[in-house]
């Protein structure tokens, strides 16, 4: 059973949202269920899809590296691609094929590891499945995406020469890679879906940059990896959706064995409190963690400065965004 909830502003039942997430279902190490039939994007619709939610560069298999899709009139736009990025649209019944469109917050590892799979995977049809990617993939992301993806076009020229020219004869243009080093400011803006990437302060990470999705007059916001940023505030002003990434400080310290090493990073991220300042000025119809621990332990840090509706950090959690906000749950077996 599909857990569900609709969240509607400022009315919404706190206490419930509460109860949701402390309950939610987690992902285990278990092995997922069988992939969802493919789902197509609705034209209509502005959909989210926490891919994957985990901090940094670990692996862990409850919480998959830093990946969210967006889908808006029709238009997929994943961000960040962090480990298991490709697993989960799979687990979700999304063809890997159909992403073209990448927008990067930084070029930190846990962000961008998985970018050779999508980039190569999804070029090759899928046994039975879904064909592969016909056209080029846009990658939009900060100073050094272009040459990034030009050295991945490079490290993989032997099995992009086999399968292009020798072998399979895929498609030349779905290999194409067209990179977008960027700058403030709107990044796309086609056919009623503007992508607009803001600047966000993650310490001497610079440029880090938060996106901004405005479809028909609804809206989400990104931070990517940041400290609580007066820049974020002013630009996620008015949106439905907040994401926000969260550092557990005080668990953190508690488990340190570099002390100097740990108080590094955690003055390159945002705090629960912090991360609920920035919620309670924004005042989005929901909050939603990623990039953050899912324990009990962040909601309650949250909780001392924001009192809004709000999502833990939770793979495959699904946002619906319309005159509702509808969350979904993944079941996880
Ligand atoms: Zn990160
Ligand atoms: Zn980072």
């Amino acid at each position: 059973m599909i857990k569900s909830v609709l969240v509607t502003g400022a009315s919404a039942c706190l206490a419930f949202l509460l109860a949701q997430a402390s309950t939610a279902a987690r992902p285990s190490a278990a092995l997922p269920q069988a992939a969802a039939t493919p789902v197509e994007a609705k034209p209509e619709g502005l959909k989210v899809i926490l891919l994957g939610t985990g901090v940094g560069p670990p692996v862990r298999l409850d919480q998959y590296g830093a990946s969210t899709l967006v889908e808006a009139g029709g238009k997929r736009l994943l961000f960040d691609c962090g480990r298991g990025a490709t697993i989960r649209l799979v687990q979700a019944g999304i063809p890997t094929s159909s992403i073209t469109r990448v927008f990067l917050t930084h070029l930190h590892s846990d962000h961008i590891i998985q970018l050779p799979d999508l980039l190569l995977t999804g070029w090759v049809a899928q046994l039975g499945g879904p064909p592969g990617r016909t056209r080029p993939l846009d990658v939009w992301g900060p100073d050094g995406t272009r040459d990034m993806m030009s050295a991945l076009e490079t490290a993989f020229a032997f099995d992009i020469h086999m399968r292009r020219d020798v072998d399979e004869k895929l498609s030349a243009e779905g290999i194409r890679v067209q990179s977008h080093d960027i700058k403030e400011g709107v990044v796309l803006d086609e056919d009623g879906v503007k992508v607009t990437a803001f600047l966000v302060d993650h310490g001497p990470v610079v440029p880090a940059f938060g996106y901004r999705v405005d479809y028909r007059g609804h809206s989400v916001a990104l931070s990517g990896d940041t400290r609580l940023s007066e820049n974020l505030i002013h630009h996620a002003a008015g949106v439905d959706v907040l994401i926000h990434e969260g550092y557990d400080a005080v668990a953190a310290r508690a488990r340190t064995t570099n002390p100097a090493l740990t108080e590094a990073v955690i003055a390159h991220h945002a705090t629960p409190e912090q991360a609920g300042q920035v919620f309670s000025r924004v005042k989005p119809r929901l909050a939603v963690y990623s990039h953050a621990p899912a324990t009990p332990s962040v909601m309650e840090q949250t909780r001392k400065t924001y009192a809004g509706p709000l999502e833990a950090a939770e793979d495959l959690l699904t946002i619906e965004i319309g005159d509702q906000i509808g969350v979904r749950h993944f079941v996880w077996k």
